[in-house]
């Protein structure tokens, strides 16, 4: 399975810092291993210009939401068909920030997951339990609640088609870092859900980490056998980081 490092920029850079972001990593990109792929999050609106830069590399790029109408009325959304329009292979669903300041549910995120799956987008579908929920013992009923909830009806052919992230929610942003154990033991669980679902494509849906990855702990995390690469968030914007996490294997 090829894993996946993408880097979520949330809402952040201006087009003069994507230059400077893109001026030092495309320096890099010729070292970047094949056997993994990489993916960029821009906000919406530096999709376009992000696609520019990244012309002529195997870089993949994204969207960090979309609305589940097909279009109309909906003044702000952004549909499934604008993201493909754009040359998009990703979209993140669900992210914890989504979830917590923009009333995402479970319901929401299932209808999103349709409709980006519906004209050819991949979901990266993120799951995470707050510090309280995990205090009280609660971790594995919450992913399997948001995995059950937000899967639900969701048809998958092919594996490569459908990501899905845990993102300890005390992790995002934080600088603690569940340890490859912590989240090998979660990640071993949503594999087992994903095969009760999907059956025997399971084993090749990529589980990505997320949650104050950084070059230091990349390496660890990515071992664990259910760990099949990253969602980054800070440190992917800074570029030397981000590519020393791609290459977690090598030292950067
Ligand atoms: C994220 O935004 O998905 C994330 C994991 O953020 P950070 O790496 O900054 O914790």
């Amino acid at each position: 399975m090829r894993e996946l490092i993408a880097g979520n920029w949330k809402m952040n850079m201006t087009r003069k810092e994507i230059d400077s972001f893109f001026e030092e990593f495309l320096r890099m990109v010729p070292y970047l291993p094949n056997e993994r792929e990489v993916a960029i999050i821009p906000p919406f609106v530096y999709i376009p210009y992000v696609s520019e830069k990244l012309k002529g590399t195997t870089i993949n790029y994204g969207a960090q939401n979309l609305f589940y109408e097909e279009k109309g009325a909906f003044t702000g959304e952004v549909s499934a068909e604008m993201l493909k329009d754009l040359g998009c292979t990703y979209v993140i669903i669900g992210h914890s920030e989504r979830r917590k300041y923009f009333c995402e549910t479970d319901e929401t995120v299932n209808r999103k997951i349709k409709a980006a799956l519906g004209k050819g987008l991949t979901p990266i579908v993120c799951v995470g339990e707050t510090l309280e929920e995990r205090e009280s013992g609660k971790t594995f009923e919450i992913i399997e609640g948001q995995i059950r909830k937000g899967l639900d009806g969701v048809e998958l052919s092919e594996p490569e088609r459908l990501v899905i992230a845990y993102e300890p929610v005390w992790a995002i942003g934080t600088g603690k870092t569940a340890t490859p154990q912590q989240a090998e033991e979660v990640h071993a669980f949503i594999r087992k859900l994903l095969k009760e679902k999907f059956g025997e494509i399971s084993k090749d849906i990529r589980i990505l980490y997320g949650g104050s990855v950084k070059p230091e702990n990349a390496a660890g995390l990515m071992e664990m056998e259910n760990i099949n690469g990253a969602l980054v968030g800070g440190a992917s914007l800074d570029p030397v980081s981000f590519y020393r996490i791609i290459r977690y294997d090598s030292g950067g």
